[in-house]
């Protein structure tokens, strides 16, 4: 009987998985239970030649070449279909400010004597290794004093994560945002930087470029046609795509998982080795291969409004993030500052509790307050839905139950490979890193 080796989960970390697997095994099956792969890295189109993209938009070719060489395939290297970008351009608005630097927030915005209680704190500041931290709380106060915490930090923790600091573990709010700060000019910061107790709280303004990294983008349509090279590539080298595949069961015999049945009743046998690259927890829950441990309330929903404008952006950010307390929206993304188009595109994303009504008119009108667009700009078309709850609210118990289950499973199944976006890596770099390195190992 041939053997087969199954990814679960068709996003980049399925396809990096396949890709690497496909070298080493000769029947290699990817199992996707949505009906296109990418998983975050897909785009929307209304019928029309405008694209919008759901999560992730400027991928970055990583410093990894080995990793490079499965995900980076030939055609993107071709300078008339695909851009290549040697930074980003973020930026951000705080305090009523649109900053068009950088993404890090520029405290010296606030009057003086605010500005100089803050920093009097932060000299003040010390900060322990991350393992003494029991939350977000006790490590932002040690990194910047009580008042930009309690004031700027724990108002953002409500605003995206929907909980205060002290109810996430440490190191989550790298997840949105720069986590230093801009507090003097850029000599100054330069110098002090040179002290380690500065550089992990200082920014400069304009953040120096780092030469190992590009960034690209098709010049036209979305980032989807990333996926559509990938899933061609898949293809050409026999491996087998199952799209819209529900697993209805995992079955397990002598510590060794050997068979998945799918809801359309196909079996998958003769398995050596699976790699899961879905939620973990689903592996406790729907699937009951270790005990269950309940994970409740640990996903932020994300909903996103698809913007076709008739004028120029008044910026020239690839994307702003927005640290206005009183503003839903999250990021904006302004494709026009990266893919030339005739029409103004931008993506805005906002992070809320499930099942919240968004009035489109209010996101205009903060694009309107941040200086992205003037006042008289129209929407020529618009789309607006709730993408789904992906968004990670990283708590100190969710960290304790997904290390639980992942030691539950490394015990009891001695051939799955967990290769999973999980709390510790959120950033797709982190993910394809870790996905290299487990994958790489499999026999
Ligand atoms: C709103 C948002 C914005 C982001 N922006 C950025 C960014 O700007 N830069 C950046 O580097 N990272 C960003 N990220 C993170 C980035 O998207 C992820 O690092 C990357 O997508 C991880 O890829 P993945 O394959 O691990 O997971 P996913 O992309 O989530 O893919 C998992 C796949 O598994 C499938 N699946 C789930 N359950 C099952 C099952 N039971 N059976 C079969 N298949 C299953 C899903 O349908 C999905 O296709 C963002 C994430 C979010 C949520």
């Amino acid at each position: 009987m041939s053997t087969n080796v199954v990814v679960v989960g068709g996003g980049i970390a399925g396809i990096l998985s396949a890709l690497m697997l496909k070298d080493k095994f000769p029947n290699v099956i990817l199992i996707e239970n949505s009906s296109e792969l990418g998983g975050l890295l897909k785009s929307d189109n209304y019928g029309n030649e405008h694209w919008f993209d759901k999560g992730t938009h400027l991928p970055a070719l990583t410093h990894h070449q080995e990793i490079n060489k499965y995900l980076i395939p030939d055609e993107i290297n071709d300078s008339n279909l695909w851009l290549k970008l040697t930074h980003l351009k973020p930026g951000n608005y705080f305090n009523k400010k649109l900053n068009s630097l950088g993404s890090a927030i520029d405290i010296t915005s606030y009057d003086e004597e605010y500005y100089h209680k803050i920093l009097i704190e932060l000299l003040h500041s010390r900060l322990e290794s991350r393992s003494q931290y029991e939350n977000s709380y006790e490590q932002i106060r040690d990194l910047f004093g009580e008042a930009l915490t309690n004031n700027f930090f724990e108002k953002i923790s409500f605003k995206f994560f929907g909980t205060a600091l002290k109810d996430l573990a440490p190191d989550v709010l790298k997840l949105i945002i720069n986590p230093r700060i801009i507090a003097f000019d850029e000599n100054k910061t330069k110098e002090l930087k040179k002290s380690n107790f500065f550089d992990m709280r200082l920014s400069l303004s304009t953040p120096s470029i780092n030469k190992d990294v590009e960034y690209f983008y098709p010049k036209k349509g979305g980032i989807h046609e990333w996926i559509s090279l990938l899933e061609n590539k898949m293809n050409n080298n026999g491996i087998r795509i199952l799209k819209g595949a529900k697993i209805s069961g995992i079955h397990v015999d002598k510590n060794e998982i050997t068979k998945l049945t799918l809801e359309d009743c196909e079996e998958i046998t003769g398995i050596s080795h699976v790699v899961w690259t879905a939620p973990v927890s689903l592996l406790a829950g729907r699937y009951n291969l270790v005990e269950n441990r309940s994970l409740k309330g640990v996903r932020r929903t994300t909903y996103l409004f698809h913007l076709l404008l008739d004028k120029p952006f008044l910026t020239d950010r690839h994307y702003i993030t927005c640290y206005d307390f009183e503003m839903k929206t999250f990021r904006v993304t302004i494709y026009n500052n990266f893919q030339k188009n005739d029409k103004y595109k931008c993506t805005v994303e906002v992070l809320d509790d499930d099942n919240v009504v968004i009035d489109e008119k209010k996101i205009i009108q903060e694009l309107v307050t941040m200086g992205i667009i003037s006042e008289n700009t129209k929407v020529v078309e618009s789309y607006a839905y709730k993408l789904g709850s992906y968004f990670p609210v990283i708590t100190p118990e969710m960290l304790e139950i997904n290390g639980d289950i992942i030691d539950a499973i490394t015990n009891e199944i001695s051939n799955i490979t967990l290769a999973q976006r999980d709390s510790n890596q959120f950033f797709m770099a982190d993910v394809l890193a870790n996905v290299f390195k487990y994958v790489g190992k499999i026999k």
